[in-house]
């Protein structure tokens, strides 16, 4: 029998990759969040301000827009590079993935695979560069996990549409060139033919930013509160069909999904990587605090968490870059990467004692921003009943 060594951390968990030929990207994607962005996350988190600087290291080094083709001025890479990416930018700050998100993410995508032409010429190659910004506004007062109750109002006029209602806790729509607005124009058909998508730019009259919120989260993310009163927008405005705007909203909620659940694992990765680096150098009534094994079983159990959470996620992305109908298995990988980072999160304020709460050390700010992955992007709960009706169908 060949003598027992000890396993790193690393062998057992980070050698875990998508795919093979990712582990050659996983090492510069990390050397650039260590040198580049994680001075730029100390500077986001002492001003509470995302610096221009930050958009413009991303362009440079190729990351925004990467997902898009080519040909809408994108990097043209797949799902599996691009949640790769999420993982290790997320390592350092939860606004690289948003600045990520802007310009692969859903509006983008949704230009470029419902625009018209004019649309796409307008805004795809902007998004993707980072020259323009949009917001996606679902959600409203009376309408959040329920998204097909959502109340506000397009009706047709001459030469276009009206819009009337209001929307809340719409990420960075406060500075977004554009909204991608949802809006019901057929109250009868509602989520199935009644709602349509309306591309409404900044500055349109009748379109109002109305309140700006912080979150638990970090200060430089920021939710909005948009009012639309008897707001016209042209026929050219409407994005896809009209009563197609459901089916836009839900079309890369899959992908959506993912994306969370990889920017989970990369906090979950980098908080445990901090939680082992304190219980080795603090040392409590003279033993470091890695010799205790209360501490080492909260160590032990991140570990095992995010090893679990990391397999389960990569299997997913490999069967969706297949074309594999994964059925629930994204809201899985959501639900409970999601709810994984949080215990991890708090297993390493624990660790940290009153260093896990000062606002000067970064694990406090991850505790905070990993809260926000529980509840953006579909909460627990309904995901689990997405799960169970899954499995009661
Ligand atoms: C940081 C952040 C960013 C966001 N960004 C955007 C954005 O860019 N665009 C946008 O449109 N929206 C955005 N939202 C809104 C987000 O989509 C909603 O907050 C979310 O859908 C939940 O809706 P709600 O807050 O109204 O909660 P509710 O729907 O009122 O739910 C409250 C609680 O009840 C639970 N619940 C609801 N229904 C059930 C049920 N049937 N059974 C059991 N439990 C249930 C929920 O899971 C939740 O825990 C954002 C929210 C946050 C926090």
């Amino acid at each position: 029998m060949l003598p027992l060594r000890p396993i790193t951390y690393q062998e057992t968990d980070v050698q875990l990759e998508i795919t093979p030929d990712l582990a050659q990207l996983r090492p510069v994607l990390r050397r650039f969040t260590e040198e580049v962005l994680e001075p730029l996350a100390l500077e986001i988190d002492r001003t509470g301000q995302v610096p221009d600087r930050a958009v413009e290291v991303l362009r440079e080094q190729g990351y925004l827009g990467m997902r898009l083709p080519e040909a809408f001025g994108g990097g043209g890479h797949d799902l599996n590079t691009y949640c790769l990416a999420l993982e290790e930018f997320s390592r350092s700050h939860r606004v690289f993935t948003l600045i990520l998100d802007g310009s692969s993410g859903l509006n983008p995508i949704a230009i470029a695979t419902y625009g018209t032409a004019a649309q796409q010429t307008k805004y795809v190659a902007a998004l993707a560069q980072g020259h323009m910004t949009a917001s996606f506004a679902l959600t409203e007062p009376e309408a959040g996990s329920d998204s097909q109750a959502i109340r506000t109002r397009a009706v047709r006029c001459d030469g276009g549409w009206r819009l009337t209602g209001r929307k809340h806790w719409i990420s960075g729509a406060h500075v977004a060139d554009v909204v991608l607005v949802m809006a019901v124009n057929d109250s009868a058909l509602k989520a199935r033919g009644g709602i349509t998508a309306f591309l409404v730019d900044k500055g349109t009259p009748g379109f109002s930013v109305t309140r700006v919120d912080t979150t638990i989260g970090s200060e430089a993310i920021k939710l909005a509160e948009l009012t639309f009163d008897d707001c016209f927008v042209p026929d050219s405005a409407v994005l896809g069909e009209v009563g197609q705007g459901f089916q836009i909203a839900m079309h890369s909620l899959t992908h959506g999904r993912l994306g969370v659940a990889a920017s989970c694992i990369g906090a979950a990765d980098r908080l445990l990587e901090m939680s082992i680096a304190h219980a080795r150098q603090r040392s409590t009534f003279g033993k470091p605090l890695a010799e205790r094994q209360a501490i080492q079983w909260m160590l032990a159990d991140s570990a095992t968490e995010l090893s679990m959470a990391r397999a389960f996620v990569y299997e997913t992305l490999r069967r969706v870059s297949a074309g594999e109908d994964v059925g629930s298995a994204a809201s899985m990988c959501k639900l409970y990467a999601s709810e994984m980072v949080g215990r991890v999160a708090d297993r390493a304020v624990q660790i940290h004692g009153g260093m896990g709460l000062v606002r000067q050390f970064p694990v406090e700010r991850f505790y905070r921003d990993v809260r926000h992955y529980r509840v953006g992007e579909g909460a627990s709960e309904v995901h689990r009943m997405l799960i169970a009706r899954g499995l009661l169908a």
